[in-house]
C-alpha cells in the first residue's frame, strides 16, 4: 500500500491539498523544479520538487522525502495517519493518476522502443504473480486457528492486491495493463527487499 501511495499521489497534488502552496501558475510537467518552502519563511524559492521520482527537498533544512513525509510534516501528524489520509485521497483521484502512471509506463517503452519486450514483460509478470499467489495460498492453508489468522492478516492483504493485479492483467484494457505491470514491479521489488532484510537479520543472529 505505501508503495502504491508514494508511486501515484503526486508530490504537486498533496502540496496543494495540504498545504498554502499555489501551483496554479507554475509548470509543473517539468522533472524538477523549485517554489518558496511552506515550512519556512522563504524569500527564495528553495523547496525543490521532483516530478520523476515524486520526491522534495527544502534546501534550507526544514526535510525531504517522499508524498508521505510531506504529509506527515505538513499536517504535523505521524506517518501512519498520513498513510491514511493519502490512502483516502488516492480512492478519490484514482483515475488522473492512473492516467499519469500508464503516461509514464508508455514513455519508458517509446524510449527504449521495445513493444514486444513489452509483451514478454505481460506474460513474465503474469507468470510470477501466479507463482507467487500460489506460494501465498499455500501459507494461508497452514493457518490453523484465529490467533495465527490474526497474524497473518498480512497475507491476506497481499493475496488481495496480487489478485487485483492479476485480475487488470488478464481483463484489463492496454492502460490498465501497463499500470498493473508497473505496480507489480514495484511491489515485487519491495518483497525482494523485505526477504533480503529478513535473511540478513537472521544471519546477524546466528552470527551473533
Ligand atoms: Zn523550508
Amino acid at each position: 500500500m505505501i508503495e502504491l501511495i508514494k508511486a501515484s499521489v503526486p508530490i504537486t497534488e498533496a502540496l496543494e491539498h495540504y498545504t498554502n502552496v499555489d501551483l496554479s501558475r507554475i509548470n509543473t510537467t517539468r522533472e524538477r523544479f523549485n517554489i518558496r518552502c511552506s515550512f519556512h519563511d522563504d524569500r527564495q524559492p528553495s523547496f525543490t520538487i521532483y516530478t520523476d521520482t515524486n520526491r522534495w527537498k527544502c534546501w534550507a533544512g526544514c526535510g525531504q522525502g517522499d508524498v508521505i513525509d510531506l504529509v506527515a510534516k505538513a499536517q504535523g501528524i505521524p506517518l501512519g495517519q498520513a498513510v491514511r489520509l493519502l490512502t483516502e485521497q488516492m480512492g478519490l483521484h484514482k483515475g488522473p493518476q492512473k492516467k499519469k502512471v500508464t503516461k509514464l509506463v508508455k514513455k519508458q517503452l517509446s524510449d527504449k522502443k521495445v513493444i514486444s519486450e513489452y509483451k514478454n514483460l505481460l506474460q513474465e509478470t503474469f507468470q510470477i504473480l501466479l507463482k507467487v499467489e500460489k506460494q501465498i495460498n499455500q501459507r494461508i492453508k497452514k493457518v490453523k486457528n484465529i490467533t495465527e489468522a490474526e497474524n497473518s492478516a498480512e497475507l491476506y492483504h497481499k493475496k488481495a492486491y496480487i489478485s487485483h493485479l492479476l485480475n487488470c492483467i488478464a481483463y484489463g484494457d492496454e492502460q490498465e495493463q501497463a499500470y498493473a505491470v508497473y505496480m507489480a514491479q514495484q511491489w515485487l521489488d519491495n518483497e525482494i527487499k523485505e526477504a533480503g532484510k529478513d535473511e540478513r537479520a537472521s544471519t546477524d543472529h546466528i552470527a551473533g
